[in-house]
């Protein structure tokens, strides 16, 4: 495994789900071993933010990098799209603190970065390879809890759980995790909230940008608000996988192990991010089998084409 970029500068133009202000946002490529990093362009002197754990300020309703000066909020569908896609370096240029929504989902984000092209860097990759769990439960609810277990192969368990919510209710997944099984399967899973948190964030001034072309809504009384439906039965399950893997794709490497997660969100899948990056017998870094050559050629998990893979045909995209 390879460490990966982009092949060419793509350029994107959206809204902002919380502040609804246009967002303008370009994706260059990047050295090996450069990382991920965020660049706030609007900012005088500009600020960069690298796409770290430790960089996590605030994860209460999307996850946050950099600090209260300079930071950018809503990273997670983005940094998921990079993981589908292997791109481990790449250098995100932005101009506003918030990074525009799309469609709720990632699709829109691979599409972009398909359509632009991934290329090898010829160096090799690291992978964190998990030999003891780690887990972390939230003190004030010990029922939410996310965890990482030893496994031959990247899994990925989530369940979630919301009682008061009948068309949500209780929803679980478990499943290989690789570049292609996000892309296919989970990757055009959007966002959700219910009308009533609409209402309290619109009441805040938030959610300004927020649409039913960029969420899934859900009202207690009229039940789902979007006329097209859910793009699968459980979509919600989907995205909050969606969200864990972005949040984990802070990491900076490939990860083995077994994630196992229960009503989890940002705070813990950033803390268990965190985690995996602090030194300690319970994980090992090291370099993953890469070839030397640097090529443009298809890799094992890379899709070479969206429209090859189910699920994208017809997708509704709101790419702005
Ligand atoms: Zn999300």
């Amino acid at each position: 495994m390879n460490q990966r970029t982009v092949a060419r500068t793509i350029r994107h133009k959206g809204i902002g789900l919380h502040s609804g202000r246009d967002v303008q946002l370009e994706i260059h490529p990047a050295a090996a071993n450069t990382g991920i990093r965020f660049v706030r362009t609007d900012l005088q002197p500009q600020a960069e933010i690298p796409a770290h754990p430790s960089f996590v300020f605030d994860t209460s309703l999307a996850t946050r990098l950099g600090s209260p000066e300079a930071y950018v909020s809503t990273v997670e569908h983005l940094m998921a799209a990079m993981f589908g896609l292997g791109i481990d370096n790449a250098r995100i240029c932005v101009n506003s603190s918030e990074m525009p929504i799309v469609d709720g989902s990632s699709a829109p984000w691979l599409i972009l970065l398909d359509e632009a092209g991934v290329e090898d860097l010829g160096v090799a990759k690291s992978i964190r390879v998990v030999k003891k769990p780690i887990e972390i439960v939230d003190s004030r609810d010990p029922s939410r809890f996310i965890r990482i277990e030893p496994s031959k192969e990247p899994r990925i368990t989530y369940s979630i759980d919301f009682k008061n919510n009948d068309l949500i209710g209780s929803q679980s997944l478990s499943m290989s995790l690789t570049g292609r099984s996000f892309c296919e399967a989970l990757s055009n899973a959007r966002t959700f909230c219910t009308a009533e948190e609409v209402e309290f964030m619109r009441s805040r001034g938030l959610a300004l940008g927020g649409s039913l072309q960029n969420a899934i809504v859900v009202s207690r009384t009229e039940g789902l608000l979007n006329s097209g439906g859910l793009r699968s039965p459980d979509e919600f399950v989907r995205h909050k996988v969606l969200d864990c893997i972005g949040d984990m794709a802070l990491i900076g490497s490939a990860l083995q192990g077994h994630i196992i997660a229960h009503k989890a969100g940002h705070d813990l899948h950033t803390a268990l991010a965190k985690k995996l990056c602090e030194p300690s017998d319970a994980v090992e870094l090291k370099a993953a089998a890469g070839t030397k050559s640097r090529s443009r050629s298809r890799l094992l998990d890379f899709p070479s084409s969206l429209s090859e893979l189910p699920g994208f045909a017809g997708l509704n995209l709101v790419t702005g």
